[in-house]
């Protein structure tokens, strides 16, 4: 048995969040949203797994005109991620059920414009089509001014961007959002969301660890997070992101369902001591910003080729796209996105070159060994 959430109950169309709702488990499609024919494959692989939401991705014209295909052949409610392109929601917001802002992407359009009253006519969209918004805080995208407000503290500076925001639409007199404060690593995520709870009790919230990686690790992760954050009572939706196929992309929901039912029924798993010590190797769980599916493939050649540096404290990020790619390997030792042709190799924020597919891991291979070899 769960304790009981405190959160406020909040409409997706059909679906509640929040409150006592059940916990509603959902996941993305990683399909490029333009290509209808395998978008609605991928819908009715997760509709088939048992989605109770379904999130794609829109970032131009063709992909809202594939969307309007999309919500008309599915009964599922779905969520729009709003990528690069926040004025796409007026024309998304009439075939959706609810739509997902990044604030830190928010941020770098229409830069003379507040950030309030960007906000404020979200959530005008939002309000006339009867939608619901999604506060969607990455770690890895945060807008600048909330590190410069908290150098010390990166935990203070999403959980305070989450909180503005939460301002901004209550502002606006909207209510019907919830907050998701995401990172890869599940110690982060557990204590963002434990602390903007304590302030926000009242704010449904949609629980995930990003760039989890593959299964096994994916799902460890992402079990320690959601073990120690329901537990508590956090907790209105989930999303288990896994690098894997885009075939099994309902590995996603089954996961989710599993894990939910363990952690009501008790099922606790615990991590010995030493456990996030040693690689980690994350990867982003792919989306329809993917240019070339051998994404998944090198993630998982990358996981296999780096066995032998098990006990070595280092990170590899493993991104599938040039747009978030380049930030969201900043932090790691070393980092690969993927382009169309060619993947790109950082040692750090240091740019190691570009290579085809085929070429990269030898040279990912002997920049471990040289990192290695430099630490010893
Ligand atoms: S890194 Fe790119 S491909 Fe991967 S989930 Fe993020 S936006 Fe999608």
């Amino acid at each position: 048995m769960l304790p009981p959430r405190r959160t406020r109950r909040i409409q997706v169309g059909p679906l509640e969040l929040g409150g006592g709702a059940p916990i509603a488990v959902q996941s993305m499609a990683a399909t490029r949203t333009r290509d209808l024919e395998a978008t609605l494959h991928q819908v009715r692989l997760l509709e088939d797994a048992g989605a109770d939401l379904i999130r794609i991705a829109v970032d131009s014209s063709q992909d809202v005109e594939a969307l309007t295909h999309i919500a008309d052949a599915t009964s599922t409610p779905l969520v729009v991620d709003l990528q690069e392109s926040y004025r796409l929601a007026e024309r998304i917001a009439p075939h959706v059920q609810k739509i997902r802002y990044n604030p830190g992407h928010l941020h770098h359009h229409e830069k003379d414009k507040p950030t309030a009253e960007k906000v404020a006519w979200l959530a005008d969209v939002a309000r006339g089509e009867n939608c619901a918004l999604r506060i969607g805080v990455n770690a890895g995208s945060i807008a600048p001014e909330y590190e410069a407000r908290h150098p010390e503290d990166s935990i203070e500076a999403i959980v305070s961007c989450a909180r503005d925001h939460c301002h901004m639409l209550d502002a606006a007199g909207f209510s019907n959002y919830v907050v998701s404060i995401k990172d890869s690593d599940p110690r982060l995520v557990i204590e963002a969301n434990t602390r903007f709870a304590e302030s926000r009790p009242d704010v449904p919230l949609h629980l995930g660890v990003t760039e989890a990686g593959m299964p096994p690790d994916g799902i460890i992760k992402t079990r320690i997070a959601f073990e120690q954050l329901l537990a508590r009572g956090l907790g209105d939706t989930l999303r288990v992101s896994l690098t894997v196929p885009f075939e099994e992309k309902g590995q996603e929901i089954t996961v989710g369902r599993e894990l939910l039912a363990d952690i009501e029924a008790g099922r606790f798993r615990s991590v010995p001591v030493g456990f996030f010590d040693g690689l980690n190797i994350i990867a982003c769980p792919s989306c329809s910003r993917v240019e070339n599916e051998r994404f998944i493939e090198l993630a998982q050649e990358v996981k296999r080729a780096t066995a032998h540096a098990a006990e070595h404290q280092l990170t590899i990020a493993v991104m599938g796209c040039r747009v978030n790619g380049p930030g969201e390997t900043d932090d790691a030792d070393l980092g690969l996105w993927c382009g169309p042709r060619t993947v790109n190799l950082k040692r750090g924020k240091e740019s190691v070159g570009s290579f085809t597919y085929d070429a990269v891991l030898d040279v990912l291979l002997r920049e471990l060994d040289q990192l290695i070899q430099s630490r010893a």
